[in-house]
């Protein structure tokens, strides 16, 4: 079942057009990373997903992205709303200056819930989530900046499951981590997919081939190839995709 879909999507920065007629599904419950050199248009994919362009000033979007059956530009979503259902973690770990509990908690507290015991629960089944619990459950009432980088990243993750979205959008959420943190973080994706879909861009070939189901190949604004992870690596149908792939260029 697609959970997400894109109908003819153009975004144009000023005169400059950063998408070109993208047309895309995902399914529920899998991982699909977006690949391509900079500058090609995967970040501004990514934020259009949730709407987070619409506050970069000369911005234009024509065309559809299609959630629960709706276009999420038709004016109907509250955009508050549609990014607790499409969460999103960022390049660098960016934890509120605040204790660990209180991060989590932050999200739910604004839409409503205001129950002591709720709360607690909310913080450990989303730390759980985000395989991080273990390591914080006895420092719930420290400040998360004390984490060290792949922990913020985590209870980015953990921030993003407290609020029960749907869909997950990261961009390159380990580019800024060591290599045992960055596997943590992938290691997590497989799990988060049984109840998530995941969108993940990446600059990290290998990281792509192994957490993704579904690969998506950018340049240019333009979607080149997509299809499953194995077929675009393995089997590309365009020259180009094969030679992104094979480090011709990029
Ligand atoms: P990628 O994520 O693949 O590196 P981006 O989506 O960041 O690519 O950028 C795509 C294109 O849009 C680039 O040419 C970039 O310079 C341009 N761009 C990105 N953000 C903005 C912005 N806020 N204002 C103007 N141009 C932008």
């Amino acid at each position: 079942m697609n959970i997400l879909e894109t109908k003819s999507l153009n975004l144009f920065y000023g005169d400059h057009q950063a998408l070109k007629d993208i047309n895309l599904q995902f399914k529920k419950n899998s991982v699909t990373a977006l690949i391509g050199p900079s500058g090609c248009g995967k970040s501004t994919f990514l934020r259009t997903i949730n709407r987070m362009n619409d506050l970069v000033e000369g911005v234009k979007i024509t065309g559809e992205v299609i959630y629960e059956d709706k276009n999420i530009y038709s004016g109907k979503w509250d955009t508050i709303e549609l990014r607790k259902k499409i969460g999103m973690v960022f390049q660098k770990p960016n934890p509120f200056p605040m204790s660990i509990f209180d991060n989590i908690a932050y999200g739910p507290r604004i839409h409503g819930i205001k129950d002591k015991y709720k709360l607690s629960e909310i913080v450990e089944k989303s730390l759980k989530g985000a395989a991080l619990w273990d390591e914080v459950k006895d420092r719930l009432n420290k400040n998360a900046l004390g984490l060290s980088g792949g922990q913020q990243q985590r209870l980015c993750i953990a921030r993003t499951l407290a609020v029960e979205p749907d869909v997950i959008l990261m961009d390159e959420p380990t580019s800024a981590l060591d290599p045992i943190s960055t596997l943590k973080i992938e290691e997590l994706m497989s799990v988060l997919k049984k109840d998530y879909t995941v969108i993940i861009v990446t600059h990290n070939m290998q990281q792509a081939g192994r957490i993704s189901d579904n690969t998506i190949f950018f340049l240019n604004g333009e979607i080149v190839e997509c299809g499953g992870t194995e077929d675009i690596f393995y089997r590309p149908r365009d020259k180009r995709t094969e030679d992104y792939i094979t480090g011709r260029f990029g």
